[in-house]
Formats: structure tokens, sequence, C-alpha cells
């Protein structure tokens, strides 16, 4: 079988003769003498496109032999006409030889081996037996990027076996058949089955776009070219947004969110530093302890601490139950009740039984959530 691929990866259109069609599950493997199809293989998937006018699902290859899936039967012996989709092709062109450039590169500067390669439809991740940061992959991308501008030819041949076994290259493992070689000169000489392209300025931009740690050493995202640009139009229209939002020079909206957090916070401790006076302004209407034994008091926003310490505080003047309700009764309240000589669980109990009240606690204390209105509550707090 010709992989027309393999002579030149800007041949979309070819035709063939019918080898083989063989029924399978429920569609057809064609084999033709010819193709332009590249196989899923090496952790890139198969191009897409037509044989006469119909669809090609998938390209599979097995035993060396490509199998082309189609819905519908090819007569064995007859000519077809083929065309790949250029736009898929030529996207994961870009990923893969990106990638090999990546990859090069690292191996290059630290030693480091490509040990994971996955190249999807929106996502292309590289893994890495060796560990690296942001800081240090950032002199890889422009180091990689200027290897782009330069444009350098990219070289795929399949060497003769002495040639081979002199040659210093990345995946050096045994492969069944000829070894296929991807060289880019001063980058990286790579075993490699896919189609690249034909220099590196066809790659366009390569950007990381993120680093994890992975299995004892780091995954990377890459995109490259179309994808590359995509995302750039992606994050500047979100930066965009942004500074419009905060009022804000694209370049300063990080400073303005961080602005906006510490102004946020300052908000925050002001409205606890209001509602803790509120309260005490509260405690301080409240009848005397002479003529209420059970006082009960409500209020919105109050930290639980305050509360807390404000119910310790009610327990030492008043004899009863001091509670304190938290919220609204559109949301509900969640409550803190403390007594010095009452069992604040036999409250509990009660607040169950007629609110469906959740929650428990101590003898002294007891806290929790109610959903009920608030004159019920005052109604139970005066009996
Ligand atoms: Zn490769």
């Amino acid at each position: 079988m010709e992989k027309i691929f393999y002579e030149d990866t800007h041949i979309l259109n070819f035709e063939a003769s019918v080898l083989e069609c063989i029924p399978f599950e429920n569609i057809y493997r064609v084999v033709l003498d010819r193709t332009a199809f590249f196989p899923e293989e090496g952790g890139q998937l198969a191009d897409t496109g037509t044989l006469n006018g119909l669809p090609v699902l998938d390209v599979r290859i097995e035993k060396d032999i490509i199998y082309h899936h189609m819905n519908t039967a090819l007569k064995v012996g007859t000519k077809v006409t083929g065309h790949v989709d250029w736009d898929r092709r030529f996207d994961f062109m870009q990923q893969h030889s990106g990638e090999h450039i990546i990859s090069g590169l690292l191996h290059k500067h630290y030693g480091f081996t490509n040990v994971g390669f996955h190249l999807g439809l929106t996502e292309v991740t590289l893994d890495f037996d060796g560990s690296i940061g942001m800081d240090a992959l950032r002199d890889i991308e422009t180091e990689a990027n200027q290897i782009v501008f330069a444009n350098r030819p990219i070289h795929c041949f399949f060497p003769e076996n002495d040639e081979l076994e002199t040659m210093e290259y990345r995946s050096k493992i045994e492969i069944e058949g000829a070894v296929r070689i991807v060289e880019i000169p001063g980058v990286d000489v790579c075993a490699c089955c896919a189609p690249h392209v034909e220099s590196t300025a066809e790659i366009g931009i390569i950007k990381i776009t993120g680093v994890q740690s992975h299995r004892g050493g780091v995954r990377i995202n890459i995109l490259c070219g179309a994808r590359a640009l995509t995302d750039y139009t992606t994050k500047q229209d979100s930066v965009n947004a942004l500074s419009t939002l905060l009022s804000a020079k694209p370049e300063l909206v990080v400073d303005a969110v961080k602005k906006l957090q510490e102004d946020g916070l300052k908000q925050k401790d002001m409205m606890n530093h209001l509602a803790n006076q509120l309260l005490q302004l509260q405690i301080a209407s409240l009848p005397a302890p002479q003529i209420c034994s059970n006082p009960i008091l409500f209020v919105e926003l109050s930290n639980p601490i305050a509360i807390r310490n404000s119910v310790n505080e009610l327990t030492g003047k008043y004899s009863g139950y001091c509670g304190i309700f938290n919220g609204n009764d559109q949301n509900g309240y969640s409550f803190i009740i403390g007594s010095s000589t009452l069992d604040c669980r036999t409250l509990a109990t009660t607040m169950r039984e007629q609110f469906g009240a959740k929650g428990g606690g101590t003898a002294p204390m007891i806290q929790g959530n109610v959903k009920a209105r608030k004159e019920d509550l005052i109604a139970l707090f005066n009996t």
C-alpha cells in the first residue's frame, strides 16, 4: 500500500483502486492500493474526508494495512477518488510539528524524554519524565518560536538500516518495519509515523498554555498555529471585557481585581463592626432581667463569634433561655441559645417538634438552624 501522506503531506486529492471491502460490524472497511488518509496512530487522530464523495468515518492501521471505515460498500476493483479534509490535517500537522520542537528542546537542554503525547481536537498534552516550571518553559517557548521564525525545513525520511544504527534520535524503540525519521535541523531528530508540515514557519505560533506535575514528571499543554490564535482571541475578549467592567487598562486588570478584593475585605470588616455595634445596642435595649427571663434577639449579617459572645454575655444577666437568631423569616435563621440555669437541650427538642429545627449542643448552649416566623419564635420564648 502506497502511503501518499509520506510522499507529500499537501496532496489531498488522489485516485486509487479498491483492493478489499470487508463488512465489519455495521460498517465497511475499505482497503485501497494507495491512500492519502493518515490513520489514527502515535497519539494522533485519523484524517477525515471522502471516498467518491462518501464520508470516511475513521481510518485505522493494523499490521501495516490501512482500513477506511465507510457506511457504504465500495466495489472491489473499481477506481475511487479520495479527498482529505485539509483544515483538520493541517491543524494536526501544526500541533504535531510544534510538539516535536518542544520535545526536542526539552531533550536537548534538560535531557527529558517525552513519555506521553495526546493530540485531541481541542487539547494537546505532552508528558515528560522530568520536572520544570513555567518560568523555564517560557525560555523554551521563546526558542521554539525563534525556530518557527527561522523557517527551517522539516525532513521526513526512511534511513537505511546501517545509517539508522549509528543515528542519534528520540523514541529509539523497537519498531516493526521501516523506521521513519523526522528531522528538524539543529533542534530534533525523532522516530515518528505522522504527517508533518514542510517547514517550521507553517506551524505558526507555538504557545505553552499550562504545566502540571504528572507521574513524577510534568504534563505540558501546548497550542500551535490557528489554535494558538483562537486561544489568544478568547483570552483577549475576556481581558477586554474585564477591562471595561473594572474601568482599568487591559494590562492593569490584575491590580484592579486585587484592589477590588482588598476593598471587599475592608467592607466585610466594616459590616461586621457595624453589625456588632447594632448587636450591642439591641442588647442594651432589652427589658431588664427583673421583668424578662428569656431574652430573644433578631439580627442579620453578624458574625457567629460575635453572636456566641453576646449569648454568653446575656446568660450572665438573665436567668432563663437567652437566644440570638441570625437571618430572616424568608430564608430562615441560624441560632445560638444559652442558659446558666436551664437545660437548652429541652428547648432544642421543643423547637425540633414545633418548627422542625435542626441542631443540638450541650445543656448550657445549643446552636442550629430553623425555618420559622419571628413572631412564633418570640411567642415560644415568652412562654
Ligand atoms: Zn511525532
